[in-house]
Formats: structure tokens, sequence, C-alpha cells
């Protein structure tokens, strides 16, 4: 397989897997921070649908009904469409009503001497939901059936109104759209980042990811001389879904929402309040011209470039107040 450049250049994305469950990728010529970022806003901050409130009308079953409950959370549910959808607490309702929710109603009942299984399919979307396919529950068993909720034996029954609402994974994990992210960058170790705890042989007891190694340049040769001034810039990722979203929705989404918090964070440093920034559109700094004028947005209060408040600092010199620091100039640190 081709290597990359490693040159630097413009920031380039490679996927080397993608399905309906993962998306394999790898960026080269990024950094950690803003990598790792993306990886954060993809784990916790994309909005999808879950089960949030549920009426309990009949519970017979042997399972309390907090336990229940809980378990009806954490099935995913189908999240296409939901940007479409109002959070509950910004829905002029009292309650919850089809702009702000999706209801599901499981009523099960058995009537034969045999156990019956409740599972996933069981529970049923109401009508007048916004968008056809939203809060479905994710079935991707080949019998069909879902994740199994709750055992009856004859003469039980269990009858509950599910309400599902839209939020994201920092408000609680059921909000998550995807199941794991691999992430990794020097799988080679060049950089030294992760010199793990060993018993006799580091090499015997950590297996390296040879696909990434071979995708990174192999290991470094014993004579190669450790380069201390070196920086992560090649970033294996691996996105998983729990499948209330396509794995290449997820990365979508993940890169809008960061160019949008950072939309934010230009804004403020810019002094505009954030009721005067739009939230609600994806902007780069890079694109129109950049976030809010002319100056690609990365201009601070405080002038821009290299001139502080207190005076023009150069590079690595830098006046103080209090007059020239006795660190000289010139000096990297
Ligand atoms: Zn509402």
């Amino acid at each position: 397989m081709d290597l990359y450049d490693g040159e630097g250049g413009a920031i380039n994305v490679r996927f080397l897997e993608a399905n309906s469950v993962r998306a394999r990728f790898i960026v080269q010529n990024w950094n950690l921070e803003t990598a790792n970022s993306l990886r954060r806003v993809m784990l916790a901050e994309i909005p999808t649908i879950a089960i949030d409130v549920v009426e309990v009308l009949d519970n017979t079953s042997v399972l309390a009904d907090e336990f229940i409950v809980h378990r009806l959370g954490l099935i995913p549910l189908v999240a296409k469409g939901v940007e479409d959808l109002l959070y509950n607490r910004d829905c002029e309702c009292e309650g919850y009503c089809d702009q702000c929710s999706v209801t599901l109603t499981l009523n099960a009942k058995c009537t034969s001497s045999e156990i019956m299984r409740v599972h996933a399919r069981d529970l049923v979307p109401s009508a007048g939901r916004i968008h056809e396919e939203l809060g479905n529950p994710v079935i991707t068993d080949p019998e069909g059936l879902g994740s199994c909720i709750v055992k009856l034996r004859k003469g039980q029954a269990i009858h509950m109104r599910c309400i599902a609402k839209k939020g994201i994974a920092k408000e609680h994990a059921k909000w998550a759209p995807s199941s794991a992210i691999g992430f990794e960058y020097d799988p080679g170790n060049k950089l030294r980042h992760l010199d793990y705890w060993y018993e006799e042989d580091p090499k015997k007891e950590w297996p390296i990811d040879e696909e990434n190694l071979n995708l990174d340049g192999g290991l470094p040769t014993e004579d190669e001389p450790f380069d201390y001034n070196a920086v992560p810039t090649k970033f294996f990722f691996d996105v998983e879904t729990v499948g209330g979203l396509d794995p290449d929705q997820i990365v979508q989404l993940g890169i809008q929402h960061l160019q949008k918090k950072l939309a934010g964070v230009i804004g403020e440093l810019q002094g505009e309040s954030a009721d005067g920034v739009d939230f609600g559109g994806a902007q780069s700094p890079n694109m129109n011209n950049g976030y809010g004028g002319q100056d690609a947005g990365y201009t601070t209060p405080y002038g821009g470039g290299q001139n502080s408040v207190w005076g023009n600092a150069g590079p690595g010199g830098g006046t103080t107040p209090y007059g020239a620091t006795p660190y000289g100039g010139g000096q990297q640190w």
C-alpha cells in the first residue's frame, strides 16, 4: 500500500473502510488537539434521539419498573431527521408534542404457557412523526427482533408509553451516536508518548496494530535518532455506530459541530455576545471570507499577530511592563 506524503501540505483524509456499521479513515497533516477535539465531539455532542420519559401503565413482569425503564432508555433509535426535531426545552408545548418528541408504545401480554420475549421491535412509534423513520428502534439482527427488553410468563403483561426526545451524550450516554471511536497516532511509538509498563518485554506484551503501523511507515530502525521536536501529524480514526446514524453522518456532523463551537469561540473573542452568533448554521472560519468579517476570524480583540497589549513583542523576545525580561531575545521555548 502506498504511503502518505509526510512532507506536510494540506489536510487530507483517506477512507480505509466505510460501511453501514463503521468508518475507518486517516487524517493527515493535522494536529493532535484538533483531531482529539473531533473525537470528543463525535462521542458526546451530536444530537440523537432516545427514550427519556416513560409512563408505566402496567407492569406485572418480574422486573421492577425502573429496571425496564433504564433498558428502554438505552435502546438505540433511528436518528435520521433528528435535526428537524426541536429540543424539548425549546418547544412551546407543555410536556411534549410531535415537534419535540416521538412517542413509542410497548404493549405485550403473555397468554400462552411458553415464555414470551418482548423485543425492541415491539416498540410501536405513533403516527404524526416529523420524519418517517425517526424514532424507529434500530434492528440489525437477522431475525429482525432487536434487543430483548423483558421476558413474560403466562398472565404477565407490560404496557408502557415511552417519550423519546432529542439530546446529546454530554447529558446522558444513551444519546451517544457511536458505541466506540478508535483513535490512534504514531503506532510505532516513535514520539515516545506511550512507553508502557511491562514485565519482561514490552514488544511481546503490547501488541502493535500492524495495519496502522504499515500505513505510518513501519517501526523506527534501531539506530534512528530520537527526534524530540517531532509532533504527530497522522491520525487513525475508527468510528462505530450504534445504528441511529450512519458512520459517515457521525463524522460529518462531528466536523459541523466542531466548526460551530469554534465559530462561537471566535465570536466571543470578537466581543459579540452569544446571542449575536448564529449557532444554527455551521460555518467554517475559512469559508465565506471568514467568520464575521474580513480577517478570516483569527484576530483577537488585542490586535493581530505578535503585538500584545504591552507593546510589540517579537518572537521569543518580549517586553513586559517591568522592562525586558532577563531571559533575552531569540530564545525559542
Ligand atoms: Zn413540543
